[in-house]
């Protein structure tokens, strides 16, 4: 939902401020789906705000869920036609939580992420954005599941910081108060690594949670892996990353996604420890390693048994870490795997 739009409408029908107060109370608060059910509004505010526009920006196409129920995904078609996924996770028993996309494909080309093999095609606005939370808030009301969605991830489709703006007016949306009150603490931006916009992210979001998507700490193999490190290498991004940690005293997340025999060998171990060691206090750092969801790529996952290897290596030199567990592998919704249907 477009706020601005909404209100611009109300003002030129000169409906008193009291009714964007309503409607925020039945879109944010009682998650109504559509203006024609906000029974509180007059019939004809409701029918002029349906004709400037759905409330939803987007619409589902397919919705899978997966055999544990502890993902969803969906497809949505955005008002140009493409198609972009989002997903729905429940962690654990009480927390919801939603991977949102942010761009249709991807054009840093990582080469074991599915959206990254699609190319690039455009940015979301941040109305579609934010609307992912909006539609998952809906479909958890219809579906009558229980607890609350306030944990979102930008860990879809797409590099947030390479469509800075649209992501940061995103962030504004979905913290306002009087929208969807998400906490800062519950949201997390995940990048690949874009130097200039980890800066500015640290200055506009110190309270937000960063993470970045790492993968290797020896620049040859990741300019191959992650081809944005050709552009800002493991030194400049560490330096930002020693900025960050300073000026925020927030934890940055680094993520790392164990590609079997290519960086989850002893000596990758050791230099992940060597680098994370060198970005500032170790309680301030935490690595999250993936398991490798499979994709239509050369690469191949290591075993669970090398990923405790790894990950004891890690903690044995004292660094945090842990492995992240892979919801929604069924239905293709896990990390990396996301693609516009129609495409695929
Ligand atoms: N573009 C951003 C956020 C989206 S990807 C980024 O790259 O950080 C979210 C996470 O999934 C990233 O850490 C990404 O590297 C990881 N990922 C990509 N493909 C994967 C795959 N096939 N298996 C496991 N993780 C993957
Ligand atoms: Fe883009 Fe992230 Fe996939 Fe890399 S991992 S191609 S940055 S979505």
């Amino acid at each position: 939902m477009n706020i601005q739009r909404v209100s611009d409408t109300l003002g030129r029908l000169k409906a008193p401020a009291f009714r964007l107060e309503q409607l925020r109370r039945a879109v944010f608060r009682e998650t109504s789906a559509s203006y024609e059910e906000i029974s509180v509004l007059p019939v004809s505010l409701r029918q002029a705000l349906g004709q400037a526009g759905p409330l939803l920006s987007v619409s589902a196409q397919a919705v899978l869920v997966s055999g544990t129920q502890r993902a969803h995904k969906a497809s949505l078609k955005l008002c140009d036609g493409q198609e972009v996924e989002t997903v729905l996770l429940r962690p654990s028993p009480t927390r919801w939580t939603t991977c949102i996309s942010c761009q249709v494909g991807c054009a840093i080309g990582c080469t074991f992420c599915a959206t990254g093999l699609m190319g690039f095609s455009r940015h979301l606005t941040p109305e579609e954005i934010t609307d992912q939370v909006l539609f998952w808030r809906q479909y958890m009301k219809q579906r009558g599941l229980e607890g609350r969605l306030d944990n979102v991830v930008y860990m879809g489709m797409g590099e947030p910081f390479a469509c800075y703006d649209n992501v940061s007016e995103s962030l504004k949306i979905l913290m306002d108060q009087r929208q969807f009150a998400v906490g800062a603490r519950h949201i997390s931006v995940s990048t690949s690594g874009l130097v200039p916009q980890i800066e500015r992210f640290g200055k506009d979001f110190p309270q937000v949670n960063l993470a970045v998507s790492l993968h290797a700490a020896d620049d040859e193999l990741r300019d191959r892996l992650v081809p944005i490190n050709r552009a800002y290498p493991l030194a400049r991004l560490g330096k930002a990353l020693r900025t960050y940690l300073r000026s925020s005293s927030r934890k940055v997340f680094l993520e790392y996604v164990l590609l079997r025999g290519e960086n989850d060998r002893p000596e990758d171990a050791e230099r992940l420890i060597q680098y994370v060691k060198s970005l500032g206090p170790l309680e301030l750092l935490h690595v999250n390693l993936i398991l490798f969801n499979q994709t239509e790529t050369r690469h191949g996952a290591c075993s669970e048994e090398s990923a405790r290897v790894f990950h004891k290596r890690l903690r044995n030199a004292d660094i945090r870490a842990t492995v992240r567990q892979n919801l929604g592998r069924d239905i293709q919704g896990a990390c990396g795997q996301l693609i516009a249907q129609a495409k695929h």
